[in-house]
């Protein structure tokens, strides 16, 4: 099951369950749109792998299957190594 990690771990926008918005990459380290395309050209620079939209979780099913509260943030998360 997939963290749904609750922010982008370049610049820390809260990132909800249902937004459009974030990316993730195969190890789910997680970016919203923004950082994604202007900064890492869709590349995540923690794996190398490709970040695509992460789907959304139905409302109908958080409250059993919630999304992660840990929010991860890492000052070196956007420049690619
Ligand atoms: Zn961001
Ligand atoms: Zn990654």
């Amino acid at each position: 099951m997939l963290q749904l990690r609750p922010n982008c771990e370049c610049c820390d926008r809260d990132l909800p369950a249902d937004t459009h918005d974030a990316l993730i990459c195969s190890f789910e380290c997680t970016f919203c749109r923004d950082c994604a395309d202007q900064r890492l050209s869709g590349i995540c620079p923690n794996c190398g792998g490709e970040l695509v939209q992460r789907p959304r979780r139905p409302a109908n099913t958080l409250a059993q299957f919630p999304a992660s509260k840990q929010r991860i943030h890492s000052a070196t998360g956007c420049s690619p190594s």
